[in-house]
């Protein structure tokens, strides 16, 4: 693993840590053809693309039935796991429904309403390796908003993974849909023959999953872009350096894509960091996928002149997930804005929240954190506001209305005011 000198970091190199797209910008143009046939093609092209990219013969797409039987059928040990998981990510979840609120403000009633949307579509990925966890933090966090349909697609494998399916069932889904990739994210925002079209599309996964979110947005409601996983660890000398790594390399075993971290202030220490990220890499099964993620630019470990400096570099970053483990951890969080989820302390691993502590694991990448928090209730949630004015409290803003009306030219605004006067 590289260890650089934050002060020698070029401009352009900076550019590429900062800036970094993990792939999705060179996949953007394959990622709009794929869209487009499914548009024209439904789930024609839908069984075309399992074939092409996952090498299966689709013959059913919705695969609703499965579920249940895959829960009965898996270890009863992974089971109780997939529900503890799935209790702790409720739990949170529930916490962060927004109260209907009314309040009055001199005289006018003003206040808000949060009502679901109808209809959700999960990307449960499923690729390189399986992710039931992911299919709690999609399902669950849209069932506890209230919405009323939420459909779930992972991709199509000669054996999909039961402890997906299971976990699509423990978390409650209503369709599931064994498509992947691109075509996935088509599908659910525009619908085919065998998937209905969502109101909101939510979910990570690899390059062409999040290129496909970056093209349906707009036309359909999307989460944020989550796309390959990333980890920034802020760590001064308190930190012991076989954990920092034992951090890093689980977040680089996801994706080739991956992008690791660390910045710190003391050069030896990251010397040591990076002989166990070289130790701990060779004794995993994903020691291939770990070292490619490795060599990313955004990847490596940054010596800081000071723990000040490693926390404007940590800013900057704005990482999917930011470990801070530190004597003074909750003082250098606070000069830290934009994160995806932060730990902190040494017994908080990103695996616990990978899977099971209760925060959403689904988070901004790419520099997206400095715009958007993580999947939660409220990605599933519009608001309305409310208003009820007294004859009174009408008359106190009138002139304030009829005048700026009427300074935009609008006279018939300003009428409907003074016919109630
Ligand atoms: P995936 O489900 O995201 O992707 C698999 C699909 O990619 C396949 O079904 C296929 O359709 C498509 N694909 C593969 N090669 C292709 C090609 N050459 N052309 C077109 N399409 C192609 O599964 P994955 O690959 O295992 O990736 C999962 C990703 O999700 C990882 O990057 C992981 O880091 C990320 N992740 C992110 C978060 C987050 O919150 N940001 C959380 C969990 C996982």
């Amino acid at each position: 693993m590289d260890i650089r000198t934050i002060p020698d970091l070029s401009p352009a190199t900076r550019r590429d840590i900062f800036e970094r797209s993990s792939g999705v910008e060179s996949v953007r143009d394959d990622v709009c053809d794929i869209i487009e046939r499914v548009r024209e093609e439904g789930d024609v092209a839908l069984r075309e693309y399992a074939k092409e990219f996952d090498d299966v013969t689709v013959g059913t797409i919705d695969i609703t039935d499965k579920v249940a039987r895959a829960a009965d059928a898996i270890d009863d040990e992974v089971l109780e796991a997939i529900e503890t998981a799935a209790e702790n990510i409720r739990v949170f979840h529930e916490r962060q429904r927004p109260e209907d609120w009314r309040e009055e403000f001199e005289g006018r009633e003003l206040g808000r309403r949060f009502r679901p949307l109808s209809t959700a579509g999960v990307y449960a990925p499923g690729g390189t390796a399986s992710y039931p966890s992911s299919a709690l933090m999609g399902i669950i966090p849209a069932k506890v908003a209230g919405v009323d349909h939420v459909a779930v697609t992972t991709p199509p494998a000669e054996n999909i993974s039961q402890a997906t399916l299971a976990a699509i069932h423990v978390g409650g889904a209503d369709a599931v849909y064994q498509v992947g990739g691109a075509q996935a994210i088509g599908a659910l925002a525009y619908g085919t023959e065998t998937v209905n079209s969502c109101d909101v599309v939510v979910g990570p996964g690899n390059r062409w999953v999040t290129a496909a979110k970056a093209e349906v947005q707009g036309d359909v409601k999307i989460d944020f872009l989550a796309g390959p996983s990333e980890l920034l660890v802020v760590a001064d000398e308190s930190a012991n350096p076989e954990l920092v790594a034992a951090d890093l390399v689980a977040q680089a075993e996801h994706d080739t894509d991956a992008a690791v971290a660390a910045v710190t202030a003391n050069e030896s220490f990251a010397a040591k960091i990076a002989a166990e990220v070289e130790n701990q890499a060779s004794e995993l099964p994903r020691e291939a996928v770990i070292r490619d993620a490795l060599e990313n630019e955004a990847s490596g470990i940054f010596v800081a002149r000071s723990m000040s400096e490693a926390t404007l570099f940590a800013d900057e970053y704005a990482s999917e997930h930011l470990s801070i483990v530190a004597e003074d951890d909750e003082e250098l969080l606070e000069r830290i804005d934009n994160a995806g989820s932060v730990f902190l302390g040494p017994h908080t691993p990103v695996a616990a929240g990978d899977y099971a502590s209760g925060p959403n694991h689904v988070l901004p990448t790419g520099g997206e954190a400095k715009r958007e928090g993580g999947l939660s209730v409220e990605t599933f949630l519009r608001s309305s506001t409310v208003q009820r004015l007294s004859k009174e409290s009408l008359a106190d803003i009138s002139g304030a209305i009829t005048t700026l009306a009427r300074t935009e030219g609008l006279d018939g605004h300003a009428k409907s005011i003074e016919k109630r006067q």
